[in-house]
C-alpha cells in the first residue's frame, strides 16, 4: 500500500515553504560587520563623492592647452607658482596661463586648472617645470560628484553586502547599516539509535551526522544555527523539545521519524499541536518530508538518512529562508556542464542526482540514499523534472552547487 496519499509536487511543496516564511526582521550592524547580510533599506550619498575635484596623480596641475604639442624635443616650460597642500583647499592658489603647481594625489585641483601631468613627464628647472607630455581637459582628474552624486543611489535594498561595499558605506558617512536579521533555525535530530558525535556507537546505533551538516550549512548560509541535540523517538520528550525551540527559533528543523511508519511520531507531533501542510513530496531523494507549521513557525520534518535531508533542505527548505534572508536574488550558484552518462530517474517525480563537476562534465555518484560518501563526492545537485525518464550522456545539465 502507498502510504503517501498526498505526495505533492516539489514546485508546490516549495511554495507552501515559502507561503509559511516569517517576514523578513532587521537590525543594525557595524559596517565591519555587515559582509554577506542583505542590505534592508537602500543607501543614499549624504554628500557628493569626491566632494571635489581631486587629482588623481602626483604631478603638476595645468591648464590642458598650455601643453599642446609638448615633447621630450620640445617641452612646454611652465613657472611652478605653488604647492597644493593635502586635506586643505587653498582658493588663493589660481593657475594662470603658462603655469603650473605641483599637486599631490588627492590634492584640491586648484583654480584654473583643468588637468594634471604626471610627474613622471615633467623635469624641473629651478621653478621651471619642463611638461614633456600634453594632456587632454580633465586628464588625470576625478571631478567632484563623479563617484556618488549627494542624494544619489548607492546600494540597493536586498543586496548581499559585501567587503567593497562595507568600503563605499564608509565613505557615506554609514558607520552602522540595518540589515535583514539572520534567521534562528532550531535543528532537532530524533532516532533511538542516534548517540553523540563523541560516542562510540554501539551495536544498531549510529552518530547524529545530520545536526552538524545542517548547522554548518545553515551557517554558512547566513543563519544562525541553534543544536539543541537528540530526542528519542517518544513523543512526550520530543514535544517538549519542539516547544522548548519554538520560541527561541523562527524556523525548526527536526531530522528523522519523518515517514509514515508506525514509529514515525513527527508528522503526529506536529499535527497533533500544529497543522501538517505537505507529507510526502515526489523527489528522490526525500520523499518522506514533512513541511508544517507550529503556533505560526515553520517546521520542516526533514528525512533521517543524511543525503535525502541534505538534498531537502537544498531544493525545499532554501527557498523558505532565502524569503527570510531578505536578499534580492537567491545566493543559488550553478553551473552548466554535460553529463557523463545517462542518469535513469522515474518519470512523475523530481529527482536529484549527485553529480561531480570536472572539466565541464557532470559526473553522477549513485549510491543508496543511506551512505554518506556521495556527499563527499559530489560538488552539488543535478534535478532530472518530474516529466522526464532520466536524462541521456552528453546532455547539457545545470548543477545546483552545495
Ligand atoms: P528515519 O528517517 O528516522 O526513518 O531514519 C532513516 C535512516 O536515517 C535511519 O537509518 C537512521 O538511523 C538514519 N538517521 C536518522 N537520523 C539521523 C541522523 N541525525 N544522523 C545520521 N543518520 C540518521
Ligand atoms: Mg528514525
Amino acid at each position: 500500500m502507498n502510504r503517501f496519499l498526498n505526495v505533492v509536487g516539489v514546485a508546490d511543496a516549495v511554495r507552501e515553504s515559502v507561503k509559511i516564511a516569517p517576514a523578513t526582521e532587521t537590525e543594525t550592524v557595524p559596517v565591519e560587520q555587515s559582509a554577506g547580510r542583505a542590505l534592508a533599506a537602500g543607501i543614499e550619498a549624504d554628500t557628493d563623492i569626491p566632494g571635489f575635484d581631486r587629482s588623481v596623480v602626483d604631478g603638476y596641475a595645468v591648464r590642458s592647452a598650455d601643453t599642446t604639442g609638448a615633447g621630450d624635443a620640445l617641452p612646454a616650460l611652465l613657472p611652478c607658482v605653488g604647492r597644493v597642500a593635502m586635506g586643505t583647499s587653498d582658493r588663493k592658489l589660481v593657475v594662470q596661463d603658462n603655469e603650473c603647481v605641483y599637486i599631490p594625489t588627492g590634492g584640491v585641483l586648484p583654480e584654473g586648472a583643468d588637468a594634471v601631468v604626471m610627474v613622471e613627464y615633467t623635469d624641473e628647472a629651478g621653478d621651471i617645470i619642463l611638461i614633456k607630455k600634453p594632456v587632454s581637459h580633465g586628464e588625470n582628474v576625478l571631478l567632484r560628484d563623479e563617484d556618488f552624486k549627494k542624494g544619489g543611489i548607492v546600494l540597493r535594498p536586498g543586496r548581499r553586502l559585501t567587503p567593497q561595499d562595507a568600503g563605499v558605506l564608509a565613505a557615506c558617512g554609514c558607520a552602522m547599516v540595518t540589515v535583514a536579521k539572520k534567521p534562528v533555525v532550531g535543528i532537532i535530530s530524533t532516532g533511538n539509535e542516534l548517540v553523540p558525535v563523541t560516542a562510540i556507537p554501539g551495536p544498531g546505533q549510529v552518530r547524529d551526522a545530520n545536526a552538524s551538516m545542517l548547522a554548518a550549512w545553515l551557517s554558512e548560509y547566513g543563519c544562525i544555527p541553534r543544536l539543541y541535540g537528540i530526542v528519542k523517538d517518544e513523543r512526550e520528550a520530543f514535544e517538549a523539545i519542539i516547544f522548548k525551540a519554538l520560541p527561541e527559533c523562527d524556523v525548526v528543523l527536526l531530522s528523522g521519524g519523518s515517514s509514515k511508519d508506525d514509529r514515525d511520531i513527527t508528522a503526529g507531533v506536529i499535527a497533533g499541536r500544529g497543522e501538517v501542510l505537505v507529507h510526502g513530496i515526489a523527489i528522490a531523494p526525500g520523499k518522506p518530508t514533512i513541511i508544517g507549521r507550529i503556533e505560526g513557525k515553520p517546521v520542516f520534518g526533514l528525512p533521517g538518512h543524511p543525503a535525502s535531508a541534505f538534498v531537502v533542505l537544498i531544493a525545499i527548505v532554501r527557498p523558505l529562508l532565502d524569503r527570510m534572508l531578505g536578499l534580492e536574488k537567491p545566493l543559488i550558484r550553478t553551473v552548466k556542464a554535460n553529463l557523463e552518462e545517462n542518469i535513469p530517474s522515474q518519470r512523475g517525480r523530481e529527482e536529484y542526482v549527485r553529480v561531480r563537476v570536472e572539466n565541464g562534465k557532470a559526473i553522477p555518484q549513485f549510491g543508496k540514499s543511506g551512505l554518506l560518501n556521495t556527499l563527499v563526492s559530489s560538488d552539488g545537485l543535478v534535478c532530472i523534472p518530474a516529466g522526464y525518464e532520466g536524462l541521456e550522456k552528453g546532455r547539457e545539465v545545470e548543477v545546483i552547487l552545495w
